[in-house]
């Protein structure tokens, strides 16, 4: 029997010249951003204020297979790519289980996260374009931590807004994205009008994505030659993305294998959208039909117990209108430990191929989360980021379904990153001192009622 090596490794030459831009084999596409003021869909001009504009062209390509990666973005992408694609024996062993674990590690980069794939690309275009600055939002900080290395790299100036609770809780964090030289702001702060607002109407608080995210805006549209980006949900960011199941798939094709079931975390769908894009075109197009599933927390479940609809992407209601699975921008999810998936929308992509039922979608609660991730510690020695651990949660539970059955099925999960910054949720967890906060259908129906009325 031909043996598997534990970590499949393609070589430089093997990064993807190009990204995949799934929309381009959705029959349905996903629904266009609308522009707020005017209900319609946004064009070219409406959002180049904001992004960038070759991003703001790929974010409204839904057309194009095929995109370049300019060799200046391949250039800084083989200083950790191509990712390992590592088959989990040890994991599957402890299982006990016919099922072959395989998962795609996104955490071999100082981010320590998958989201340095489109941070670099989205730096790389702004420099192009000749932008002097940035600004974004991070919340847990990995997005933020990513975006200030890019930023490093091609020289750009970078204020991140950083979810105040984070912020207080996670100083090191903070310190990582000083050394690389990004402006890191506690939001809501008095630095813009609508943190302003939020300050003088709530003192204390704690901050949110949403808030984040609509100080960002701001503070971009208000300085002269700066754009602002963002780390998951818009369309190009999954295409940037898409370099994770292009080589998955490579590597897969290595071994001669192909994934049954394909599971990633599901924050605002970056990592998930870019994992399973090019095994999606095989379902869209009837070369294959591997399950999809999205895991998300039980505290924050926009996909399992959200309404499909049309929503502001941000709490200060400033930017466009998404189509998505939504909690309601003005949900407010309980402090659960992973923060890169306290988002109340769902990429729309995603949120489409969901609706069309190419997907599926569970919650779980953030207890058994850390009880999988532990166990995959101990059996793989990488320690998880907690967003990452909902996967290895879900792939254990595709595994256990295995062992019962005796079906042999093959698992790719993603890996998204390490949680080396994220010791206060482990220790809570270990002192058995880690509470599962569940919405009631009440709280998820008062921030549902105030979606923004379309038609
Ligand atoms: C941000 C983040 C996520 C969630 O974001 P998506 O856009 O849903 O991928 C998951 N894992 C890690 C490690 C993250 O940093």
């Amino acid at each position: 029997m031909k043996r598997i090596p534990h970590k499949i490794f393609l070589t430089e030459e093997q990064i993807p010249d190009s990204w995949y831009n799934l929309r381009a084999d959705m029959k349905n596409k996903p629904a266009p951003m609308l522009n707020p003021a005017t209900m319609k869909p946004v064009e070219l001009t409406d959002i180049t204020p904001v992004f960038c504009e070759e991003l703001a062209m790929q974010e409204l390509d839904d057309e194009t297979r095929r995109i370049n990666i300019p060799g200046g973005i391949i250039d800084v992408y083989r200083l950790y790519r191509p990712s390992p694609l590592v088959r989990a024996y040890n994991l599957e062993k402890k299982l006990d289980t016919p099922a072959e674990i395989y998962f795609k590690y996104e955490g071999n980069n100082t981010s320590g996260s998958h989201k340095l794939n489109s941070a670099l690309a989205q730096a790389y275009y702004a420099k192009k374009q000749g932008l002097s600055a940035l600004t974004t939002e991070t919340g847990a900080g990995q997005w933020g931590t990513a975006l200030s290395e890019a930023c490093a790299y091609f020289g750009l100036e970078l204020n991140v807004y950083m979810v105040k609770v984070s912020y207080e809780q996670k100083p090191y964090r903070k310190a990582v994205m000083q050394t690389f030289g990004a402006n890191v702001i506690a939001s809501p702060s008095n630095t813009t009008q609508i943190g302003q607002k939020i300050l003088a109407e709530d003192p204390g608080n704690g901050g949110s994505l949403g808030c984040a995210i609509s100080e960002a805006v701001e503070k971009a549209v208000t300085s002269g030659n700066c754009r602002y980006v963002l780390g998951s949900v818009l369309n190009q960011v999954l295409l940037h993305q898409s370099i994770v199941g292009l080589e998955a798939k490579a590597a897969f094709e290595a071994i001669d294998e192909y994934p049954d079931i394909i599971i990633g975390c599901a924050g605002g769908g970056s990592n998930l959208g870019g994992l399973v894009a090019p095994f999606m075109r095989d379902k869209l197009t009837g070369a294959a039909n591997p399950r999809v599933i999205a895991v998300e927390p039980a505290s924050c479940p926009s996909m399992t117990r959200g309404k499909y609809a049309y929503d502001f992407c941000d709490t200060g209601k400033i930017t466009p209108l998404s189509k998505m699975y939504t909690l309601g921008c003005e949900f407010k999810p309980s402090a659960n430990h992973a923060g890169g998936l306290r988002y109340h929308g769902m990429a729309p992509i995603l949120s489409q191929l969901y609706a069309d039922g190419y997907m599926e979608a569970v919650a779980y609660e953030q207890t058994s989360v850390f009880e999988a991730a532990v166990m995959f510690a101990k059996c793989e020695t990488i320690l998880p980021a907690p967003e990452s651990a909902h996967a290895v949660r879900g792939a254990v539970v595709e595994a256990l379904k295995c062992r019962e059955s005796g079906e042999k099925k093959t698992i790719l999960f993603g890996l998204t990153g390490t949680g080396y910054f994220d010791m206060s949720a482990y220790s809570s967890y270990l002192e058995g001192k880690m509470d599962d906060v569940i919405p009631t259908d009440g709280d998820l129906a008062a921030a549902l009622e105030k979606l923004p009325k379309v038609d």
